[in-house]
């Protein structure tokens, strides 16, 4: 027994940590890079190559990096980088492709990337599955598997990178997953998708159902990030029934957070709103809501529901989309419509499921 070291620092540098309990090297910033590189006895400028081949060219292995030693590849060939394995890749007529990436524990999540001419728009996951259970989302009806870690947050980005063979312009946390209830990831990868991957702040949308409490902390942490709120009912009744979670933290309370939020910030935030026919989209409804953001420094999305086989719900027609905008217009609430892209390929908001029907 007593041979057996008992700190790290007893080992010789190269056998410090073992390949297998090594953390993924994804998701670190370049300070935490250097701290690794002089941790394994070699000079600090490799830090910034290991950078460069981990968030620009993307490397799978550290045995690829042909600029090191090779002898030292050798050595770190099995430190674990992080990234994932492209199980299924489907594409719509409207370009957008979806990805069904497989983790190192062999779960699935789904990726989306939404190609325009002037961007490259990726949605991505949080969590394996969802808790929330909201009640039109086909996430939320597999049930929740496990939070997704940094690096299989950052992966998804270089992945679709890789696959379009362009930047990545633009990222939304709006694939499976509530991403407040995962900040530990989150944030740090929303940084390293900034600091790191070069996507601009303001570029990068995290999108919730509200979690009590975690607005004011991002608000806290002066979260560098637009924050999207999906809201989806314009009364504490109707949305109850949407979000069962609204049931213990009320509209109203969600509302308070989100004025708080714009004042410590002093950024706009976006409300997202799910059409749904006929059940959230009459004309009262739009009064209400407008009563609701009255004198709010924000913008609504209204986004027509894309079905689900398992619930009722209906996507309305044009006629109703445009009346909604309209009752919205008239009582001065900025709002746009997005239409989501993929859905021909199952690719839309609120499409993506674990398991593959
Ligand atoms: N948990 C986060 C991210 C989820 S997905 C959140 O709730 O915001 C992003 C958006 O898609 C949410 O506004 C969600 O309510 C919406 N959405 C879910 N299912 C949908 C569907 N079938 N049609 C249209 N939008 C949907």
């Amino acid at each position: 027994m007593s041979s057996i070291p008992t700190s790290p620092s007893q080992l010789p540098a190269n056998q410090q940590t073992p390949a297998s309990a090594q953390k993924p090297l994804l998701g670190m910033s370049l300070p935490q890079l250097q701290e690794w590189v002089q941790q394994q006895g070699q000079p600090i400028y490799r830090a910034q190559q290991l950078h460069q081949w981990l968030y620009e060219k993307g490397v799978h292995s550290l045995s690829d990096i042909t600029v090191f030693p090779k002898s030292w590849r050798a050595e770190i060939a099995d430190v674990p980088v992080g990234r994932s394995q492209i199980f299924h890749r489907s594409v719509a007529p409207d370009k957008t492709v979806k990805y069904l990436l497989q983790l190192e524990d062999g779960q699935i999540i789904e990726t989306v990337g939404m190609p325009t001419e002037k961007r490259l728009t990726v949605c991505v996951s949080s969590q394996v599955g969802c808790a929330m259970a909201c009640d039109f989302c086909a996430t939320g009806k597999s049930g929740f598997q496990r939070h997704l870690k940094i690096h299989e947050i950052v992966d998804q980005v270089l992945t679709v990178q890789a696959d379009f063979g362009r930047r990545v312009s633009h990222v939304v946390f709006m694939g499976m997953g509530e991403p407040l209830l995962n900040l530990e990831a989150v944030l740090p990868a929303v940084r390293c998708l900034n600091q790191d991957v070069g996507i601009a702040a303001r570029s990068l949308t995290i999108s919730t159902v509200g979690i009590r409490g975690r607005i004011r902390q991002l608000a806290q942490e002066k979260l560098q990030a637009t924050l999207a709120v999906s809201l989806h009912a314009p009364n504490q009744q109707l949305r109850q029934e949407l979000i069962p979670s609204a049931k213990h933290y009320p509209l109203e309370a969600l509302m308070q957070e989100c004025r708080e939020y714009v004042q410590t910030t002093k950024r706009r935030l976006s409300f997202e709103y799910t059409l749904l026919a006929e059940y959230n989209d009459r004309p009262e409804h739009a009064a209400q809501l407008a009563r609701l953001l009255r004198g709010f420094q924000c913008h609504v999305n209204l986004i027509p529901y894309n079905p689900i086989p398992e619930v009722a719900y209906k996507r309305p027609d044009q006629q109703r989309i445009d009346r909604f905008q309209q009752a919205l217009q008239e009582r001065h609430v900025a709002v746009s419509v997005r239409y989501s892209r993929g859905l021909e390929a199952d690719a839309a908001c609120g499409q993506l499921r674990t398991r593959q029907s």
